[in-house]
């Protein structure tokens, strides 16, 4: 079996080159002298959309703190890390009007929406835009106290919002939602499904949401079970891909089926099969004859059946 197909590189949305280490974030007079360094760089985002700059390649469009000072009091601006001592922060300007946002900031880029756009954004470069979506995306969701309705405060350089009821105080913190997504494996076949919704031909891996009180484990298990009927045993670990749509961490897996007759779920699925390795790597290949489709490159799912097809 080739090797050569699966080479691990960089994935999508998961190759961030800033440094997050965020002690310096507990001080709100650090926090005040990054916001109030002249080195310090701001990317706005309007209504979760990034501002880019460059035409065919797009790249942040970082904009000095001169340009967005009179901004900086009222909207929200989270620390996306550090290159350097240089602090990078990402500034949600949605509550400027559409005609407005474009004019104030035509001259640096343009806002574009990160998931069109990924094609022709650097992997480094899609990291970063992908806190600053599921960033700016959680915080205007959690304006408000989820125990006593009281409106919230940002802290921690926006890893953090605190109840500004006194009473309470809760804190309140970024949420990620973790999802298994898994290749699912007997012998030399493995199992793959489709939604009416793929492009014809296009199969990809199972996935769902990990319920509370689940391990990964568990989640994989009951997910299969539920969508195919398939019993999983051993599951492992191999990659995870942030998906900031909005706030998901997609934890890619491998498992072994122990039994292979498949009914599925179809509120679920409307298809699931078995497909023979040589199969499989026809489609990784790209060969025209291939029998099925996979998913590019850009999603952790890809690699999962790459890294199985080729191991
Ligand atoms: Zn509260």
């Amino acid at each position: 079996m080739s090797d050569a197909l699966y080479v691990p590189k960089p994935m999508l949305y998961a190759a961030n080159p800033l440094d997050r280490t965020g002690n310096w974030r507990h001080s709100e007079d650090e926090i005040a002298a990054k916001l109030a360094d002249p080195r310090s760089r701001f990317l706005p985002v309007w209504r979760l959309q990034p501002l880019l700059a460059g035409d065919e390649v797009k790249t942040p469009a970082w904009i000095d703190r001169a340009e967005i000072e009179s901004l900086l009091p009222d909207a929200i601006t989270v620390s996306l890390g550090l290159e350097g001592d240089i602090a990078h922060f990402a500034i949600d300007v949605s509550d400027l009007e559409e005609v407005t946002a474009k004019a104030r900031f035509e001259a640096r880029g343009t806002f574009g929406d990160l998931w069109s756009m990924h094609s022709q954004i650097s992997m480094a470069d899609s990291a970063i835009l992908a806190t600053a979506r599921a960033m700016t995306d959680w915080h205007r969701r959690h304006g408000f106290c989820a125990v006593c309705g009281h409106p919230t405060a940002l802290h921690q350089a926006g890893f953090m919002r605190r109840c500004t009821n006194d009473a309470c105080k809760s804190q309140h913190f970024p949420r990620t939602d973790p999802v298994v997504i898994m290749l699912i494996s007997k012998g030399d076949k493995c199992l793959l499904g489709r939604h009416d919704r793929f492009p014809p031909g296009w199969y990809s891996t199972l996935a769902g949401f990990i319920e509370p009180g689940e391990t990964i484990e568990d989640a994989v298990r009951r997910e299969v079970m539920e969508e195919t009927a398939i019993e999983v045993g051993a599951v492992t670990y191999k990659f995870s891909q942030p998906w900031p749509f909005p706030s998901s961490l997609m934890i890619g897996c491998v498992g072994e089926a122990v039994s292979d007759a498949i009914t599925i779920d179809l509120h679920e699925l409307s298809e699931a099969k078995w497909f023979d390795r040589a199969d499989v790597l026809a489609a990784l290949q790209g060969q025209p004859d291939a029998v099925l489709r996979v998913p590019p490159h850009f999603a952790v799912a890809h690699h999962l059946i790459a890294y199985w097809a080729t191991h």
